[in-house]
């Protein structure tokens, strides 16, 4: 590996861990990616003033199944992702799971298929799972955001509180005994904090009354495999908790 390589790996790896807080680019980046977005909201103009009207809070409110949900808000253009996704990705698994997933927004593989976690991320998620006896059939998973921000950037803030109702509905629907939040991203997003991922690991939250733990994503674990045995303390905490709460 050359050595821009390494310094690039090592960022990254401070960044899931204590997210933007070493970096003074920051917000030249924000910056650069609220361009792309205002550009593609202006583009999108016509179509969002559509298809924002073809349906109502009350509708919105009033369903009760995930399939529904899934026909309701699949053609949405809330933000600008809407003109670059090319698939939906809603979520995928049991619509009475007592255990729900949650990444941070699909990648390239997932814009493809619209199912989450298919790429490399997503075996490797398949394989934790499995090490703590579930299949993904078992469970839901979704993600945060809906489409995939271009190049696998950071969600933005604007796409993030635009997309955070959908997640709260499916979990509204799903109603999981228990919510497992996969790296930092997805964690401040829906513990409504920016705490660092050490901070957040190893505590059950809570969402809307709903037992919540939070371990490093599997994209951070393929780029450190140090993480895994860390990664595996957590989930054997929450195969123990699970079976607490389900065994009630
Ligand atoms: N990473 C995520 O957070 N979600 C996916 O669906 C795939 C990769």
């Amino acid at each position: 590996m050359s050595i821009k390589d390494e310094i690039i790996k090592s960022l990254e790896n401070q960044k899931e861990i204590f997210g933007d807080e070493l970096y003074t680019h920051i917000q030249l980046t924000e910056i650069k990616y609220k361009k792309e977005l205002d550009s593609t909201l202006k583009k999108n103009v016509d179509k969002k003033t559509k298809v924002e009207s073809s349906y109502s809070i009350a509708e919105f409110d009033n369903i009760t199944s995930l399939e529904n949900f899934n026909n309701l808000i699949n053609t949405c253009q809330k933000c600008g992702l809407g003109a670059t996704r090319d698939k939906f990705v809603f979520g995928v698994g049991n619509p009475n799971a007592d255990l729900m997933i949650i990444g941070e927004a699909p990648g390239a593989e997932e814009d493809k298929q619209g199912i989450p976690f298919v790429g490399r991320a997503g075996k490797l998620l398949n394989d934790i799972l499995i090490a703590i006896k579930f299949n993904r059939e078992d469970v839901f998973i979704a993600n945060i955001l809906k489409c995939r921000p271009p190049n696998n950037r950071d969600p933005l803030p604007e796409e993030r509180e635009v997309c955070k109702p959908y997640l709260y509905k499916q979990i509204d629907l799903v109603q999981p005994r228990i919510i497992l939040l996969l790296g930092k991203v997805a964690a401040n997003v829906l513990l409504n904090n920016n705490d660092s991922l050490m901070k957040m690991r190893g505590s059950v939250h809570e969402i809307n009354g709903v037992k919540t733990m939070v371990t490093y994503h599997p994209a951070a674990l393929l780029r450190n495999p140090n993480w895994k045995k860390p990664t595996w303390e957590d989930v054997q905490k929450l195969r123990k908790l699970y079976d607490q709460l389900v065994s009630k």
